[in-house]
């Protein structure tokens, strides 16, 4: 079976020196483990590594996967697209959904959200590209859309995640989660404030350091290959 335990000592290596470069405190940049079609056995070794914060796509396996590891307090987070039917669930077990980019998805997890669990955090995901294929909203929607959700009590509103086009080329992949940072200071403008930019995957997590990413989201980097 593939090491997570030496992928992670690798990778965490990785990002701590990406960002010492970048000028920023290792701390600063939580690792996302993105589990997502990962077997359980993985999941189990990565939290004896010691990691605690988890990624699923895809709602049904994620319940699986919480279910199994209810003694262990892990973090997990929603990153795949999320449809109106599955957002009771979602409220109920996860703690974080990085991919809202609809008032209608977090009203609806607003709603869902049980009060006693706290306030489920979540991040706007933003369509940086303009790339037909992919989810999130247009920058220009960026204001109203974060307004409005930072109103919703049983959300925390937390900040921006994107999933841009892939590019080989260090300052190339550095171009959008520039306009990330940027889009985030704007809404700072506006009296928004938030912490969170999850941005970078295993491909380009330096770049997104480099921009400031407080939350790279790693799969294959981290577990080998998906099956
Ligand atoms: C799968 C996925 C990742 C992880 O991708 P890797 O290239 O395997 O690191 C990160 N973010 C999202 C939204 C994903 O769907």
């Amino acid at each position: 079976m593939i090491g997570v335990t030496e992928n992670l000592a690798k990778i965490s290596d990785l990002l701590a020196f990406a960002a010492v470069q970048a000028g920023r405190k290792p701390e600063d940049v939580l690792l996302l483990a993105v589990s997502k079609k990962q077997p359980l056995s993985k999941i189990l070794a990565a939290h004896q590594a010691g990691l605690r914060n988890f990624g699923e796509n895809f709602v049904q396996e994620g319940l699986e996967k919480i279910d199994q590891t209810r003694s262990l307090d892990l973090v997990w987070h929603f990153i795949g697209h999320l449809q109106n039917n599955k957002t009771r669930v979602v409220a109920e077990n996860f703690d974080w959904v990085h991919t809202i980019d609809k008032l209608k998805t977090a009203q609806r997890l607003n709603n869902q959200r049980p009060v006693e669990l706290g306030p489920l955090n979540i991040c706007l995901q933003i369509n940086i590209d303009g790339e037909a294929s992919k989810s999130g909203i247009a920058p220009a929607q960026l204001p109203e859309l974060a307004a409005a959700c930072a109103e919703l009590p049983n959300l925390a509103l937390r900040g921006l995640m994107c999933l841009p086009a892939t590019h080989s080329d260090f300052d190339a992949q550095r171009e959008p989660f520039a306009k990330i940072n940027e889009l985030a200071q704007s809404l700072r403008s506006r009296g928004i404030e938030t912490d969170t930019l999850s941005m970078g995957m295993s491909g380009d997590y330096r770049a997104a350091i480099f921009e400031g990413a407080t939350i790279v989201r790693i799969g294959t980097a981290l577990f080998g290959e998906r099956t």
